[in-house]
């Protein structure tokens, strides 16, 4: 019932966008935010049927480029000629291997996973198992998969953003993990949890990141702080037409809807 209202919702909103011209100006640009793979039934997991069939409709429908092309957009340093898409995938799972690995080669789509770089745990993390670093390094070495920073720990950094010692630990240990590990130099930040403020912010941009991503829900346009992007969660509970009414600017009105409710309700 709730899946129901939550299409009908987005139906209301993507008739909108096409019908009153509250979009677009510029091409429908979004980041996706996965997490887990698997037929576990875990809330933010995807199953790798499903999965597949949404990489076959990306492939057809958008232009699926590298995450840097979209901050480069948002940057107001490039444009795109058509809709365009990212994937991202929070945390790390073993499956982003043996699962999602397979697929993204056959269908050469590139992809960013944050990785949570203490990859012992598995505390917050679904309880799921977690890559290795010969795993990590050999999708490195793909070219297809780029590894960026979502913390040592996956703490929430609001907590520990007032202290040095602590958020360094957090996000530059992770960094250092990656690079020796890889050899490679991540830019750019998943906000675990996606809890951040302007301490965190400030700290994230003193140390060199070039970009920021949260998991507040809405589409890229150029001009966007580059330190709050937001992205576009995919998870089971949403069907396949939900799926594709969120990669368009439904996305914003829906939200726009959704909290206009909730201050009457
Ligand atoms: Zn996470």
């Amino acid at each position: 019932m709730k899946n129901l209202l939550k299409t009908f919702l987005y139906l209301l909103a993507y008739i909108g966008t096409r019908c009153f011209g509250i979009c677009k100006a510029n091409p429908e640009v979004a980041v996706l935010m996965y997490h887990s793979i698997d037929d576990s039934g875990w809330k933010l997991s995807v199953s790798e049927e499903v999965f597949r069939k949404q990489l076959e409709y990306l492939k057809e429908n958008y232009n699926i480029v590298k995450l840097e092309e979209i901050v480069l957009y948002a940057a107001s340093n490039t444009v795109f000629s058509g809709n365009t898409v990212a994937l991202t995938f929070d945390d790390g799972y073993k499956n982003m291997y043996t699962t999602v690995f397979p697929l993204i080669k056959t269908m050469k789509i590139p992809i960013t996973i944050f990785l949570t770089t203490n990859l012992e745990r598995k505390e917050k993390l679904g309880g799921m198992e977690r890559l290795s670093w010969q795993e990590v390094r050999e999708m490195h070495e793909s070219g297809l998969v780029h590894f960026e920073v979502h913390g040592h720990n996956h703490l929430n950094l609001k907590e520990i953003g007032h202290n040095k010692r602590e958020i360094s630990e957090e996000i530059d240990f992770c960094h250092q993990q990656i690079v020796e590990y890889i050899n490679y130099r991540p830019s750019y930040i998943a906000y675990a949890f996606g809890h951040k403020d302007k301490n965190v912010i400030d700290y994230v941009r003193e140390s060199g990141f070039i970009a920021g991503f949260t998991i507040n829900e809405g589409l890229i346009k150029p001009g966007d702080n580059l330190f709050t992007l937001k992205r576009v969660q995919v998870d089971r509970t949403m069907n396949f037409n939900l799926f594709k009414m969120r990669l368009t600017s439904a996305v914003i009105l829906h939200r726009k809807i959704v909290d206009s409710l909730r201050k009457f309700l």
